[in-house]
């Protein structure tokens, strides 16, 4: 969701800035703009360019955004609609002051009344351009009163960080800002729930939401938290805290980045998404690696928990949204299985503010892939300020939620460009298991025969999801046989219908064909009278499934009523294929791993019919990648 990218130093800022914003497109955006500032123009005009649309509607503005010092921005409108008016950045009436930002200002109409009040006029429905003109009204009086002050030391200090301080100190709700003024060289960057990162180089630094938007110029990163200002000079940079008034620099580890740029490159893939479903043998082996091992029995990470905490976990809370609470569902579905502990999967905007039973006995796990979904965020500190422990499973390292979770595992799955998620499902599912078996090994829950099988099933797993892509042409087929339909049926049942849940999201978000998903056994309670002649059905048929004779009726109640089914088994047999009209076959794997291989057809169909309808994949419309605000 919306991409920031800001640059100070020797080079020309634009193109530097325009290739960042291509690197962060993925994020879902609907207008773009960028503004630049030469250091040596002693005239020191302020550049801009703004527009509604692609990020490529900013090319070839070299002659107009010259200089060395900008920043620039993708905006997913939050309040107004996306339009050249409405994107980023804001200004001050003189333009002297730019800034972009992330998030939403909650109180913005409280403050835009009271700016108003003292002749402030408003040209746009943002509530970015609301704290532009905060910050320039406090900044105005912060000039005036150290230019009439007479001690020295007063005089020092600089009045635009003063300003940062005051309008930051007024403003309720979620922000990641960047911003400068054209009588300094410097960037500032402020963060309260939304992303920044700074990049140091030679020389030169960078801010933005993402270090895959300056990984071709640098590696060396400083995650900001919460709360931090950092003002960021060619050759330094400075870190403070909105909470200290005396403005004293805070020293905080820098961090490496470990992944390459190619890793935010298609590589002769015609889409991120195909990119990124092909790229799961590795990612899930990059998420195994070092984890288990056969031998020693055992799943290697730290679960900062007691012995008696384990063994006394009253309930699990699994806490996510979209995809992720899929990975959720099918967590809950395993844990309540093999560990017999109540778990409730919740998405995170129902749980925050459902007022939630919490106890200290409590284990709740956030799953995210960026780890800045807001909601979930949100959800992980209510349930540290009741006192109950946490775990995260994050993909994004050094993200908030990442500092913010008691314990946690990365699930290393590389960066993720396209807005609908493939491959971190995957390696959520995966981890998810991990924890299964730690939790049950600690607990006794699992027998060491029962754990050794699942480690070394577990360890195969590269190598079945390679199988599991095997079936392009037929997928292909099933597309083509969908891709002009009004709605589609997601079928499951127990672990299933986590997978279900996920099919059906998938070809939603990316095809934009409507789709539901149902517990099996609820159709025949209401959405069998949608079923026609021709209406597609996806569901699953496993053939060690407790279940499976039940999986044939419903397949059946849905042909009799002339659904079109198309079934995701691990066996082709007469009897399976007098049910289905089309089978995608995948190997045959215990529970635990059935959401993660039988998915991978469906990533598959829901690409190629989003394929076939022209769509666009890798930045669906009206979504964003990472949900940062609320
Ligand atoms: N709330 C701001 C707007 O609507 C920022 C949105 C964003 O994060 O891109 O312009």
């Amino acid at each position: 969701m919306c991409g920031i990218i800001g640059y100070i130093g020797p080079k020309v800022a634009y193109p530097i800035l325009l290739t960042g914003l291509k690197r962060m497109e993925y994020r879902g955006y609907d207008s773009a703009g960028i503004s630049t500032i030469s250091i040596e123009d002693n005239q020191r005009a302020v550049n801009i360019v703004k527009k509604q649309g692609k990020v490529s509607n900013l090319e070839n503005k070299q002659t107009e955004l010259q200089g060395n010092l900008g920043l620039a921005h993708t905006r997913w409108a939050t309040h107004g609609q996306p339009s050249e008016l409405n994107s980023h950045p804001h200004f001050n009436d003189d333009k002297s002051l730019m800034l972009v930002h992330n998030g939403i200002i909650e109180n913005y109409l409280t403050i835009k009344r009271n700016l108003e009040q003292r002749g402030y006029v408003f040209h746009t429905q943002t509530d970015t351009e609301v704290l532009t003109k905060l910050i320039d009204y406090y900044h105005k009086k912060c000039k005036q009163k150290l230019s009439t002050t007479l001690q020295n030391y007063e005089q020092k200090k600089d009045p635009l960080e003063l300003a940062l301080r005051a309008a930051l100190h007024d403003v309720v709700g979620a922000y990641g800002i960047v911003l400068f003024h054209k009588d300094t060289n410097k960037l500032y960057a402020a963060k309260h729930g939304s992303p920044l990162v700074i990049g140091i180089g030679k020389n030169e630094h960078f801010v933005a939401s993402d270090p895959a938007a300056f990984l071709d110029h640098t590696r060396r990163v400083l995650y900001l938290e919460d709360e931090d200002i950092a003002i960021i000079k060619e050759n330094s940079y400075e870190l403070k805290s909105l909470c200290s008034h005396n403005g004293e620099c805070i020293k905080r580890k820098e961090d490496l980045v470990d992944w390459d740029i190619t890793a935010v490159e298609k590589n002769g893939y015609e889409h991120f998404m195909l990119k990124e479903i092909m790229e799961q043998p590795q990612t899930l082996a990059n998420c195994l690696a070092g984890r288990l091992d056969p031998q020693f029995n055992d799943i290697k990470f730290t679960l900062k928990l007691t012995l008696n905490f384990i063994k006394n976990i009253k309930r699990i809370s699994i806490i996510a949204c979209g995809t992720s609470s899929y990975a959720a569902m099918a967590g809950k579905f395993l844990i309540e299985k093999y560990l017999r502990i109540p778990t409730e999967v919740e998405v995170a905007s129902e749980w925050r503010y459902k007022n939630p039973i919490i106890s200290k006995d409590d284990l709740v796990i956030v799953i995210s892939q960026s780890g800045e979904t807001a909601d979930t965020l949100a959800a992980l500190k209510l349930a540290k300020q009741f006192g109950a422990k946490t775990f995260g499973i994050i993909n994004v390292v050094g993200s908030t939620m990442s500092r913010e979770v008691d314990s946690g595992i990365y699930i290393h799955a590389g960066p993720e460009i396209c807005v609908a998620s493939t491959k971190a499902f995957t390696a959520q599912v995966l981890c998810l298991n991990f924890l299964l078996i730690k939790l049950g090994k600690i607990r006794g829950d699992l027998t060491e025969t029962q754990i050794q099988r699942m480690i070394s099933n577990l360890l195969n797993t590269p190598e079945l999801v390679k199988q599991s892509l095997n079936n392009i042409e037929q997928i292909k087929a099933a597309a083509n046989l969908i891709k002009d339909k009004q709605s589609i049926f997601y079928l499951g049942r127990g672990i299933n219908f986590a997978t279900a849940k996920e099919g059906a999201i998938k070809i939603k978000e990316i095809s934009y064909i409507h789709a539901e998903d149902f517990a099996s056994g609820e159709m025949k309670h209401g959405p069998i009278a949608l079923l026609e002649k021709g209406f597609p059905v996806v569901t699953f048929v496993n053939k060690n499934d407790p279940l499976y004779e039940k999986n044939l009726s419903s397949i059946q109640e849905a042909k009799a009523r002339g659904a079109y089914i198309i079934v995701v088994a691990d066996h082709i047999d007469s009897t399976l294929q007098s049910y289905a009209d089309t089978i995608l076959q995948v190997p045959k794997v215990p529970d635990y791993l059935q959401p993660l291989i039988n998915t991978i057809p469906l990533q598959l169909l829901a690409y190629y019919t989003a394929k076939l309808r022209g769509c666009e994949i890798d930045q669906p419309k009206n979504l964003a990648k990472s949900v940062t605000v609320e």
